[in-house]
């Protein structure tokens, strides 16, 4: 097995303002004594400049971006936009945009395309509803997003997977080590066979209802390889002892 160094990443959502900047340059503060962590955080976009200024060394990453590279499209931003702000990274396909903004697993992947090409780090998340669980078909759900929401190839950036099983998001209800055992086995496995030993090295982040208290064993199981956190992310207290969990 590869080692893979574990990724904690934070999504504020539309959270956040200038004087919340202050948690980001405290989380990098104490970050800087924690060894072996690789730690992102993606406010929304009108904060990724100024959160450049504050980050002390955290990657800033976006939320979103467009497929295309410029042109109308009213109300969007391009993942070139994002990069010259100071991005590194973009989380693509959240549930919630999935939902809310109805982005097909096609539209997923075009826009990690266009974000790998730009050399960002490309967080493409998946995850399956509760009706999908209970119906026994999750892992089917997931395999089915995986095929369809990454890219065949890429020679810039890092893609990295997030599962994100969309009851556990904002709810407080975590998936159990078991659960997630399970699905980050049938996401390698996917991976591996899809991309050969590369696929051994792609990040798979959990993500949903992680908080400090539940790290240490979210971040025991196999193929865990980091966190894709939301609440918890938002001021420095909370988030610090998830990458401290993850060293
Ligand atoms: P949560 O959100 O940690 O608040 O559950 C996770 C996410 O949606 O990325």
């Amino acid at each position: 097995m590869h080692l893979r160094r574990k990724l904690i990443a934070g999504n504020w959502k539309m959270n956040g303002n200038l004087a919340a900047l202050a948690e980001i340059a405290a989380t990098a503060d104490a970050a800087r004594e924690i060894a072996g962590v690789d730690v992102a955080i993606c406010p929304p976009f009108t904060l990724i400049a100024p959160a450049v200024t504050r980050s002390g060394g955290l990657v800033i990453g976006a939320q979103d971006c467009h497929a295309a590279e410029s042109g109308a499209h009213t109300g969007c931003v391009s993942a070139s936009m994002a990069k010259e702000a100071g991005a590194r990274l973009v989380i693509v396909g959240h549930s919630e945009r999935r939902a809310d903004q109805h982005e097909s697993d096609a539209d997923v992947r075009a826009k990690a395309e266009t974000a790998l090409r730009h050399g960002l780090t490309a967080i493409v998340c998946v995850g399956e509803s509760e009706g999908d669980r209970a119906a026994r078909g999750h892992v089917a759900v997931v395999e089915r997003q995986l095929a369809g929401s990454l890219p065949d190839s890429w020679e810039e950036g890092e893609l990295v997977v997030a599962y994100e099983p969309i009851w556990a998001i904002g709810t407080g209800k975590v998936a159990t080590p078991a659960d997630i055992g399970e699905m980050h086995g049938a996401i390698r496995a996917a991976l591996v066979q899809r991309f050969g030993d590369l696929g051994d090295r792609i990040r798979i982040l959990y993500g949903g209802s992680v908080k400090a208290d539940n790290a240490a064993a979210i971040f025991g199981v196999a193929n865990v390889d980091g966190a894709l956190v939301g609440g918890a992310s938002l001021t420095a207290a909370q988030f610090v002892p998830i990458i401290e969990a993850a060293a």
